[in-house]
């Protein structure tokens, strides 16, 4: 049926934003997946339900897939609705095959309406109305049953009467047209539409609560929501294949015969009279898609015998081709006719028609290709053959669709346009912070889930300013373009270079150790000091660089902070130089130190509750230098310096960073880590310092804030790191 009431009362319409557009993309991506696993078996089972009509579903499915979708998941709910009222066989079998063709119309209805966002103008819903029309026209030739018919035709029908256009109102509209309504609105609000967002199913029930009496039949609403309320009306496949199980190939074809169209409709949608002769089907196979459909339908339609004598040749494959039906008809079919090429622009020869083979293989054969109709201009086009096969598995011919594919292609270039939008920088052309910041994240975190490493250099023009006041703003951009261009042209496949503002720029390195890294860095200061720029008067610009490898403990935001440290302490001591910090993977700490789980006491102790580890450290070098490089743990990771004496220090550090690597906790928890120094001079008489670690939680009420106990041993990984530290001793505390 058309828009559902239903669908203007479950929220307001939302506007056609390329918000929706982009979702509608990711949604039948999505759908396509989930129909991997089930599409055999809903294949098998629109077959046995539909025999000859189950190619009106798939060619619903190739004109409105979406359509195509619902109507297979109404029919499931009815199913299952049935199944849990113990109604009889027949009941289920004519609601289950109605739901699945109770949209059947929309096979003719126009891509303007059927995007259409909100609700239909006057115009478009007499339009509509015609389509329903001509979808019980398609039916009626080929459908015995005259239940199934009505309940098609009253789908839409309100319980209380107020849609004047339907002859039936109340206990008087079919049973399973009154179910179907009930299933068909709450599967579209619980679905994603083209502009129209799911709501949860507790929302559905609510909406089809409000209303019963109304649009539905109240008692069946209640019978509904309990049902639905006790998993009874689950999708699944158990109900597909019970489905399956209970037919017999004989009871598809019982109720689908190839007939004249002899059902009068007229235009209330109300069936007057089903007279249905029998005629012999091999004789009118190719009144399949009779007229009505194919002079309906938006798609081209293309029938031909397994000789590929051309049988059909609707209006739009006229428009499409240039070739008038009269011309065609009866005509050997040959790609040439139309000029086709495939999707590399080569003319795809009789051998390699997409016809043919479908003849050939007895399966259905999907191809982009393009035709240029007498007209002249060339058109792309999604072209779908299917091949007919006959109850004994013959083949009897081919029915294509020719689909239009220049608006798809325009929706598919306005997503990569917005694409490219919201992750390269417009004046450079590279890669912006935003998408650097999720690159970036992602190999961080692969660096955590295997012994693979990463790298990252942050680069910055030095003196720019001077350079833009002396030469221009565009001259300057001009510069930041080259030296862009020079990054790219330096970085190694799988390397991300990115702008991350102004004149800085970053690159992250896959699988590259910081002495590689510095490499790249140093090869890119040389070209960039030895490059001279037109713009600048043929002047060479300089950079300064930080380097820095991933370490134990990281979360992007300390590596990136090591980095920038390595970067200013380039500017710092003369600029046009490389600065590399950190002690990288294959730094002997983190080898010396695996993961200790046993460290852990959570809960803490009778004595501090707050405390959650105490360790000992040790690490070659004297105390001062473990001090300074102390300072590089409290400034990446923004701690703060509460207390200090001559041998101790007390940091307080928030977890914000920290906590989003896997987990986000649900806020930052603050921890305090005491360290205690000790200088002593080792066997081979070098200074080496002990540190004696105590990690505390600041508010002990926090202890089990979830992840937190990740938190606090990404801390000390990160501490040990920093500081290139062992473990001479444990203390467990429990
Ligand atoms: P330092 O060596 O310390 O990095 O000095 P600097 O002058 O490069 O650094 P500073 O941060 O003082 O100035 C950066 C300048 O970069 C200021 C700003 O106008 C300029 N800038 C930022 N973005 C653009 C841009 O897109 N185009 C141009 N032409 N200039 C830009
Ligand atoms: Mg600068
Ligand atoms: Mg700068």
């Amino acid at each position: 049926m058309e828009s559902p009431s239903i669908e203007k009362t479950a929220g307001p319409p939302v506007e056609p934003d390329v918000d929706a557009q982009l979702q509608s993309v990711e949604g039948e991506l999505s759908a396509l997946d989930a129909n991997l696993d089930m599409g055999l078996l809903q294949g098998r089972l629109i077959d046995t339900r539909l025999g000859l009509a189950s190619s009106l579903f798939q060619t619903l499915r190739l004109r409105d897939r979406i359509t195509a979708d619902h109507s297979l998941r109404v029919a499931m709910y009815c199913a299952a609705w049935c199944e849990a009222r113990e109604d009889d066989e027949s009941l289920q079998d004519a609601i289950e095959v109605s739901a699945l063709l109770h949209d059947i119309g929309k096979i003719g209805a126009p891509d303007s309406i059927l995007k259409q966002p909100g609700s239909l103008s006057d115009e478009q819903q007499a339009m509509m109305l015609q389509c329903r029309i001509n979808g019980l026209q398609i039916l009626s030739p080929c459908c015995d049953s005259p239940e199934i018919l009505e309940t098609i035709a009253m789908v839409g029908a309100w319980y209380d009467g107020s849609r004047k256009e339907f002859a039936k109102k109340g206990s008087n509209l079919p049973l399973a047209t009154r179910m179907i309504s009930i299933a068909d609105a709450f599967d579209s609000m619980t679905h994603d539409g083209v502009y129209r967002r799911a709501v949860t199913r507790e929302r559905a029930i609510n909406e089809l609560f409000a209303y019963a009496g109304t649009q539905f039949d109240p008692k069946l609403v209640a019978e509904f929501s309990a049902f639905h309320e006790r998993g009874k009306l689950d999708l699944n496949n158990q109900v597909a294949k019970n489905w399956l199980d209970e037919l017999t190939a004989s009871d598809s074809r019982r109720r689908w015969q190839i007939s004249k169209p002899v059902v009068e409709v007229v235009p209330k949608t109300e069936i007057r009279e089903v007279i249905v002769p029998q005629v012999d089907m091999a004789s009118v196979i190719g009144e399949l898609f009779h007229d009505q459909l194919l002079e309906t339908v938006q798609d081209g339609v293309i029938y031909t015998d397994m000789n590929l004598n051309v049988t059909a040749w609707n209006r739009s494959a006229e428009e499409i081709t240039g070739l008038k039906n009269a011309v065609m008809l009866d005509q050997l079919w040959r790609p040439k006719l139309v000029k086709m090429r495939d999707e590399e622009g080569r003319f795809i020869s009789d051998q390699n028609c997409p016809f043919r083979i479908a003849i050939e293989t007895g399966r259905k054969v999907q191809r982009s290709v393009s035709i240029r109709g007498t007209s002249g201009t060339a058109r792309k086009i999604d072209l779908n053959v299917e091949p007919v096969i006959s109850g004994n598995g013959e083949v009897l011919g081919i029915s294509a669709a020719l689909r239009d594919a220049t608006s798809k292609e325009n929706l598919e270039n306005r997503v990569e346009h917005l694409h490219k939008k919201a992750t390269l920088d417009p004046l450079t052309g590279i890669p912006n912070r935003a998408e650097f910041d999720r690159f970036h994240k992602e190999a961080v975190e692969r660096h955590s889930d295997s012994d693979s490493t990463c790298s990252l250099i942050i680069c910055d023009i030095d003196h720019f300013k001077s350079i833009n006041d002396q030469f221009g703003h565009q001259a300057g951009d001009d510069a930041l373009i080259s030296f862009a261009s020079i990054l790219q042209r330096t970085c190694r496949e799988g390397d991300l270079v990115a702008r991350y503002g102004g004149e800085e720029f970053v690159m992250v390195c896959d699988s590259c150790n910081a002495t590689d890294a510095t490499k790249i860095a140093e090869t890119i200061r040389k070209t960039v000091s030895e490059t001279g720029h037109r713009e600048l008067d043929g002047r060479c610009i300089t950079a300064s660089f930080g380097v820095t490898e991933v370490q134990d403990g990281d979360s992007a935001e300390t590596m990136l902070r090591r980095a920038d440290r390595g970067l200013m302490q380039a500017k710092e001591t003369g600029r046009n130089r490389v600065v590399q910090l950190g002690t990288g993977l294959t730094g002997a700490a983190v080898e010396a130190c695996p993961e200790r789980r046993s460290w852990f006491s959570w809960g803490g102790t009778k004595k501090d509750p707050k405390l959650l580890v105490q360790t000992k450290l040790g690490t070659k070098v004297p105390m001062s230098i473990a001090i300074q490089k102390l300072q590089g743990f409290v400034s990446d990771h923004q701690g703060e310096i509460e207390k200090t004496t001559d041998d101790s220090v007390t940091i307080r550090i928030t977890s914000a960073d920290l906590s989003d690597c896997r987990r986000r906790s649900d806020r930052p928890i603050p921890f305090r880590l005491q360290i205690d120094f000790e200088e002593t001079v080792a066997e081979d008489n070098n200074k080496q310092t002990e540190m004696n670690v105590r990690l505390l939680i600041v508010n002990s009420r926090e202890r089990r804030a979830a992840g937190g106990e990740d938190i606090a041993r990404r801390i000390l990984r990160s501490l040990r790191a920093y500081l290139m530290a062992f473990e001479v001793d444990e203390k467990l505390e429990a």
